[in-house]
């Protein structure tokens, strides 16, 4: 049995569909802080907080649960910035108390949600996990502590873990059962097609002075369901024995805010306003994928939708049939 713990968010409720789809046993646990209820397909949603360490454990011995999947974090750069504290003591403060249940009940297997954030502004043209971690900005500093604590747990008490650096988690469930929804939204793609849609006036563009050939930042984009994929293979490959590792995932192709625009442009088929603005404090120009390690790690994984168009289509679709 797989714990999502923040399994009703954007990543977490992809994960669970595609664990549903697949008939593998899970349970949801979420305190709905920034998660959605309608989000849950079919399955119940446990609402409680990671950091209530003792119900945890009895809800893993109950449930007997062998593996968790941790997405329960706060992921937003510029928010990070504005009020560090918050981040601390939800990603990491709460995060401990998610391990200390994990230990109490004997769960050795942990995938975490990390983030290649923790590179911070490497210069490199493709990321590679043996880069080092300097991060620019409050979420991806707790991000890399989380990290180096499980090294020690794994020392200290055999709990393995997969952390899976997620670079830009974007689309939609492919039916537009569920999809992304974040209160305010502050992510790139949804906020484009909320443009495309008449639902906002414009677009605003953070920065256009960075060091990137249009001088718009550079993000490798991931389509949520290929992430929800990597979660269950991770999990399979803690079962299976597998030692601590950190996998990039990203797909190693980038694509500049403007060409996100012209992307969503081209799929929408709608025109609508852009508005070049000062750059968001926190944005590194540019990150961009060396994912060579997952694939080799994980050879099952295969990337059904490593394509722009079917990540903005995705997104789209549900942009236009949300539910919440
Ligand atoms: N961005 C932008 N306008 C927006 C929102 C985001 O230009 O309204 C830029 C942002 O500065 C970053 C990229 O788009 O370079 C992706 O931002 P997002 O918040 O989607 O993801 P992040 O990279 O911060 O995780």
């Amino acid at each position: 049995m797989i714990l999502l713990a923040g399994g009703a968010g954007y990543i977490g409720s992809h994960t669970a569909l595609y664990l549903a789809e697949k008939g593998v046993p899970f349970a949801v646990y979420d305190n709905l802080s920034r998660g959605h209820r309608e989000s849950a397909l079919g399955w119940e949603i446990i609402e409680g907080d990671i950091g209530d360490a003792q119900r945890l454990a009895a809800l893993m011995r109950d449930l007997k649960v062998d593996a968790v999947i941790h997405f329960c974090a706060y992921a937003l750069v510029g928010e990070s910035m504005r009020f560090p504290g918050m981040y601390y003591e939800n990603n990491v403060a709460n995060g401990i108390s998610l391990l200390r249940a994990m230990v109490e009940a004997k769960v050795q297997n942990l995938v975490f949600s990390s983030s290649c954030a923790v590179y911070g502004e490497p210069s490199a043209e493709f990321i590679g996990e043996s880069l080092p971690h300097n991060p620019v900005n409050p979420y991806g500093e707790t991000k890399r502590i989380f990290e180096n604590m499980l090294d020690w747990f794994d020392r200290a008490y055999g709990l393995r873990s997969v952390r899976l650096r997620y670079f830009n988690a974007a689309g939609a469930d492919e039916k537009a059962r569920i999809g992304e929804s974040h209160d305010p939204e502050t992510h790139l793609i949804p906020l484009v097609l909320k443009a495309a849609s008449g639902e906002r006036k414009s677009v605003s563009i953070f920065g256009t002075d960075y060091p990137t050939p249009d001088g718009t930042c550079i993000r490798d984009y991931v389509h949520v369901t290929d992430l929800a994929q990597a979660h269950l293979a991770a999990c399979e490959y803690l079962r299976e024995g597998g030692r601590t590792a950190a996998f990039n995932l990203g797909y190693g192709r980038g694509y500049s805010v403007r060409e996100i625009i012209d992307a969503c442009r081209k799929v929408s088929g709608r025109e609508f306003a852009v508005e070049e603005a000062p750059r968001r404090p926190g944005d590194p120009p540019r990150l961009v994928a060396d994912n060579r390690s997952i694939r080799t790690a994980l050879p099952d994984l295969e990337f059904r939708f490593d394509d722009l168009g079917k990540i903005i289509g995705t997104a789209w679709e549900w942009e236009k049939n949300r539910r919440f």
